[in-house]
């Protein structure tokens, strides 16, 4: 099974993901950067949710993990209706013996 690999990043507006060192204020910005627009959460199966907050970006990845968990384990109920065995029509088998 593919481990899936989850991920919280903080955004630029642009999407692209903020890598630069930035004090929780927001004060001391490193020049390249572009400014954060939000917070983003990914995942390798290619899904993407975008919150304004890292809390709920790491909900969204939360439940998200809780989806691939619970889709690996078969949840389905459907009935199953046994198909009946034809009995063996002995009228026509060759006597034995
Ligand atoms: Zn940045
Ligand atoms: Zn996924």
């Amino acid at each position: 099974m593919v481990r899936r690999v989850l991920r919280v990043d903080v955004v630029h507006e642009d999407g692209s993901v903020c890598e630069h060192r930035i004090a929780s204020q927001g004060a001391f910005r490193e020049a390249d950067c572009t400014g954060r627009a939000g917070w983003t959460a990914t995942c390798s199966c290619g899904w993407r949710a975008s919150a304004a907050s890292r809390a709920g970006a790491e909900e969204e990845r939360s439940l998200h993990a809780l989806a691939h968990t619970t889709a690996a384990v078969p949840v389905r109920t459907l009935t199953v209706v046994p198909t009946p065995t034809p009995a063996p029509c002995t009228a026509d088998a060759p006597l034995a013996g």
